[in-house]
């Protein structure tokens, strides 16, 4: 196709007036530049500094940390304030593909907390934890908060203390983002015996029309004293596909759903339309993330190693199943929406260890960001 464009523009071209040259040169920019493809962008939102008195590292070493493993984007969302990243000295060697993002992590004590993405300045404290609301109220607040800054709100690690729960996020306008899985390790990202992991209330809104997606980050503390029990990055992160590197277009994909999240499962083929979902897993890409020590899956007493790919609808219902590397679903209008999770697991000790990818939603319902937004 792009062999036979080429030979016409050259017939054009042996027609050409000298004076006719710019002209067709700028034709030919315009030519490429439709041809142009979007790329895939590693990233993570979520990250603490010493500027909130219990992170060992200042914005510079932790900026340097996400810089010298490849990542092209990091938040510093710290506590309640706002790092700008116009003051952080960038590496001497920094390379051309990696961008801040401003942001904050709105904290409301023990009520909620929310990444305000892409903001441009700090998020006015009373929308932190206004007296009396409701855990709906803070969550909605720090939404607002967020837009009123021009950013985009993640509600943070809903079962950190089991803080939230799909009660209280549901009901909440404008939120379109949360964390599916967090690194730090008191998050409880799985659950435990009384309560749904974080994946269940996930298909819990999506089921109950909400349109939300799965964010993964590392919500790293230390970056000296490595171990699983410590709040160590490189755990989490998101795959974000966009026209360029640019805080702006970075949280829009966001926004819209153009990512990713994955613990450690690195994709190749991500197809998402609403008839059909295509799945293809980028086994380099998987095998060399996880041989970072940073790295720690889910432990499991059973499990089948390799890869897995299913699709999974409404009530979190398992549609397809499929072994191997590359899957594709025809989306029919038998469940409200359709999300693929890639799971991967490997021996670790005298068990399994599991690793995902989660991709966004298809909804076939219609649903939409709220008109407002
Ligand atoms: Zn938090
Ligand atoms: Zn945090």
């Amino acid at each position: 196709m792009l062999v036979s464009r080429i030979e016409t523009l050259l017939i054009v071209v042996n027609n050409l007036s000298p004076k006719s040259i710019s002209f067709f040169i700028s034709l030919t920019l315009l030519f490429f530049s439709g041809c142009s493809s979007k790329e895939w962008y590693k990233g993570n939102t979520h990250t603490h500094t010493v500027l909130c008195g219990h992170a060992d590292s200042t914005p510079e070493a932790v900026t340097q940390w996400y810089h010298n493993r490849g990542y092209n984007f990091l938040c510093l969302s710290e506590h309640n304030q706002f790092i700008d990243p116009a003051m952080v000295k960038m590496p001497a060697d920094k390379r051309d593909d990696f961008i801040l993002i401003p942001g904050e992590e709105i904290t409301g004590g023990s009520m909620a907390h929310t990444t305000a993405l892409n903001t441009d300045g700090l998020v006015d404290p009373a929308f932190r934890e206004p007296e009396g609301a409701s855990k709906t109220e803070v969550i909605q607040a720090h939404v607002h908060g967020a837009r009123a800054r021009h950013g985009h709100a993640i509600s943070n690690h809903p079962n950190f203390r089991y803080m939230n729960t799909a009660d209280d996020l549901r009901p909440v306008e404008g939120l379109h983002m949360f964390e599916l899985y967090n690194g730090h390790p008191k998050v409880n990202n799985f659950g435990d015996a009384e309560h749904i992991s974080v994946e269940v209330m996930w298909d819990q809104l999506l089921t109950d029309g909400m349109l939300i997606y799965g964010v993964s980050s590392d919500d790293a503390h230390d970056f000296k004293k490595l171990a699983p029990d410590e709040s160590n990055p490189g755990r989490g992160w998101v795959m974000v596909r966009s026209d360029e590197l640019s805080p702006d277009a970075i949280t829009e994909a966001m926004y819209h759903g153009d990512f990713y999240a994955t613990n450690g499962v690195m994709l190749n083929v991500v197809d998402s339309t609403r008839q059909r979902i295509e799945i293809g897993v980028d086994e380099s890409a998987t095998e060399t993330e996880l041989q970072s020590t940073f790295v720690i899956g889910q432990s499991m007493n059973q499990g089948e190693l390799g890869y897995r790919i299913q699709f999974i609808g409404e009530g979190g219902n398992v549609l397809e199943d499929v072994k191997g590397t590359q899957a594709s679903f025809s989306v029919t209008d038998a469940s409200s929406y359709v999300r693929a999770k890639v799971t991967y697991t490997r021996k670790q000790g005298n068990g399994f260890e599991n690793f995902y990818a989660w991709t966004q939603p298809v909804f076939t319902d219609g649903r939409q960001h709220f008109t407002h937004d």
